[in-house]
């Protein structure tokens, strides 16, 4: 019912309600020589939802991308995106690089699980992992959390998956908390009234979530940046890096682990299709559409569309950066 009534507010924006109201009825993404392209994003107080909102209005506008209709969805975040794009219940998705990479491996939150064909169109920009206390909690570092109740956001987000890496490299386990498990839409009012010792998110800065509520009584939490190093070592798609001061009110520079976002597909999509996905994701007016979306939105370039990869470039992707003189091996090396 919710993402009807958003695929609704979306169609409004793009004056495609009829059309819309039709694809429904049909109860099909593809309707004739129109197509519905969906792309997974997460919460609403996250940073892929506004991203992922200028990337479908981008899309949509474009001549290029001929006769389609692309909209946002709000999800769970990176691993419930992977798997709506597995089943063909989204065309795209906004994943974290890491997750990404596990997918496409049956490892992390995938283990047990064969490998799922995804490919990346691009990279779009680095998320820091922030991690959001109220000063009373009395928490420093990680190593503080011990029988605190804080929040490692729900099953299909890639936060969750991070913060069980970070937790792991201060020995300790989830047991060792009071753990949440809910996005932060949930989480912020709790903590605000002391029902939550702290909140985590894996998110471009700055986030909502953070900023609609930080104050004198609340504190972000550093992840040093020895171990954010050592973690970095067993898994390369992770960096060292900060949250710049002044990101949100009152806060000082803070040490932390990123990781890039990338923008997937599956394997199986028609390459004729990406190539016109490409040339409509890269032209004049998505950039301003994106820059105008969140701050973020400047560090979507072309010419960082390939940072950070960590599974192949889907076909059609290969042959516009190609043409671009961003790639050299047919297969998409650098
Ligand atoms: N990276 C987060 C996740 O996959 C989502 C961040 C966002 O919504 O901006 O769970």
């Amino acid at each position: 019912m919710t993402i009807r009534l958003l695929w609704f507010f979306q169609a409004f924006s793009c004056g495609a309600i009829g059309v819309l109201v039709l694809l429904f009825s049909s109860g099909t993404a593809w309707s004739g020589d129109l197509q519905l392209f969906r792309i997974g994003t997460g919460g609403q107080l996250g940073v892929y939802y506004p991203i992922g909102d200028a990337l479908a209005r981008g899309i949509s506008s474009s001549g290029s991308a001929d006769k389609m209709i692309a909209v946002a969805q709000t999800s769970g975040g990176s691993v419930a995106n992977v798997r709506a794009l597995i089943l063909g219940d989204i065309e795209a998705g906004l994943v974290q690089a890491d997750v990404a990479f596990w997918a496409l491996r049956g490892e992390g939150p995938f283990v047990g699980e064969k490998g799922w064909p995804v490919r990346a169109l691009a990279s779009l920009y680095p998320e820091s992992l922030q991690i959001l206390v109220r000063r009373d909690a009395g928490i420093k570092n990680i190593n503080d959390f011990k029988g605190k109740a804080i929040s490692l956001d729900e099953a299909g987000s890639g936060t969750l998956a991070v913060m069980r890496i970070v937790l792991d490299a201060h020995g300790l386990t989830e047991m060792d908390l009071k753990p949440v498990y809910l996005k932060p839409e949930f989480t912020t009012e709790r903590l605000v009234r002391g029902k939550l010792d702290g909140i985590s998110l894996v998110a471009g800065t700055p986030a909502q979530a953070i900023a609609d509520i930080i104050g004198p009584d609340f504190s972000l939490v550093p992840i040093e940046t020895q171990v954010a190093t050592d973690i970095s070592r067993t898994h390369p798609y992770f960096v060292p890096g900060v949250i710049p001061a002044k990101t949100y009110p009152g806060t000082s520079e803070t040490p932390t682990l990123q990781v890039h976002a990338l923008f997937l597909v599956r394997e199986d999509m028609s390459a004729d299709f990406v190539y016109q996905l490409m040339s409509a994701m890269w032209n004049e007016q998505t950039r301003s559409l994106l820059l105008a979306s969140h701050f973020q939105g400047r560090s979507i370039t072309r010419e960082s569309a390939l940072d950070g990869l960590t599974v192949p470039l889907h076909p059609g992707a290969v042959r516009f950066y190609q043409e671009q003189g961003m790639l050299e091996g047919e297969d998409g090396t650098q």
